[in-house]
């Protein structure tokens, strides 16, 4: 489990780029952690209660302080599922009242049901989906050792909850899915409209470093949202116009031009699915009166 730190206080550990496998145990995505004087906030839980005691391990070989709370960005299963080993190392857990929604959704036991399946090992007999303790409806912000934290809705975007945490003096910002670093985003079922909304959110949030959920910690956080908020703006041109010309998907996909992102890590296994996410959500704008 490769740890960075990328500020005084701020750390993560990175997954790998991948989907989760048994051979990746679910290390996709990435956790942070702020360790102040008085005591430890933790971002995001990992794939796993076994991957969330490692990153125990990690913080522990750190720092003796205890680990208070931890902020969940968004309820997805590479994030939230290692809470279970948090909250028994004394942390409280803290994720936005929006996340309800997918708690009670069938696609949340579609996806434990596949996680059993795949991580089986790692989650544990008991494994069943855990809640925060604490359920937030507004953006809130706490000092702890001297050093800040604000906890900012900027959802939904890649989902409908998804919260960011600046922490300062250090100047970072643990941004969960809704940015990408130098990479093609994974859409998935999410509205590209309201997640360009959400970039234009993160912006208005100073920072020097972005964490984001998956890959890299980014030092040019404007560069970055610049480069996500192009490709996602790109999609819904290039789809809307199909649309109105009356293209079916394939030959839409066929004619667009993808030379300006082709090049970008995740292109090749993310863009096909994103764009037809894309197309379908221009078919329904187009539809509305
Ligand atoms: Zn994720």
């Amino acid at each position: 489990m490769p740890v960075r730190q990328v500020a005084p206080h701020s750390f993560y550990v990175e997954g790998v780029l991948a989907e989760s496998s048994r051979a990746n145990q679910g290390f996709m995505s990435n956790a942070g952690f702020v360790v102040t004087p008085a005591g430890v906030v933790v971002f995001d839980a990992l794939g796993s209660p076994a991957l969330a005691e490692r990153l125990l391990e990690i913080i522990r070989a750190r720092t003796d302080q205890p680990i208070r709370r931890v902020i969940i960005s968004h309820y997805h299963a590479d994030h939230f599922y290692g809470i279970p080993a948090l909250r028994a190392a004394g942390a409280e857990i803290w994720a936005r009242t929006e996340a309800r929604a997918y708690l009670n959704s069938d696609a949340a036991q579609r996806r434990l049901a596949e996680r059993r399946k795949s991580l089986g090992p790692w989650l544990g007999e008991h494994f069943t989906l855990p809640l925060p303790d604490r359920w937030l409806s507004a953006d809130e912000s706490f000092t702890l050792g001297g050093v800040s934290f604000q906890l900012q809705r900027v959802g939904p975007a890649h989902a409908p909850e998804d919260l960011v945490m600046r922490v300062e003096p250090d100047g970072v910002l643990y941004s969960g899915d809704v940015l990408y670093a130098g990479r093609v985003p994974f859409i998935g079922e999410a509205d590209a409209g309201h997640w360009l909304q959400a970039l234009d959110r993160l912006r208005q949030i100073p920072a020097h470093v972005m964490v984001p959920g998956h890959g890299p910690a980014s030092f040019h956080p404007a560069d970055d949202l610049g480069l996500t908020a192009r490709y996602l703006r790109f999609l819904r041109g290039e789809m809307a116009r199909a649309v109105a010309d009356f293209l079916p998907f394939e030959q839409a996909y066929a004619r667009t031009d993808w030379t300006p992102f082709a090049q970008l890590p995740t292109f090749e296994i993310a863009n096909r699915a994103n764009a037809y996410n894309v197309y379908l959500q221009m078919e329904q704008d187009a539809l509305q009166p």
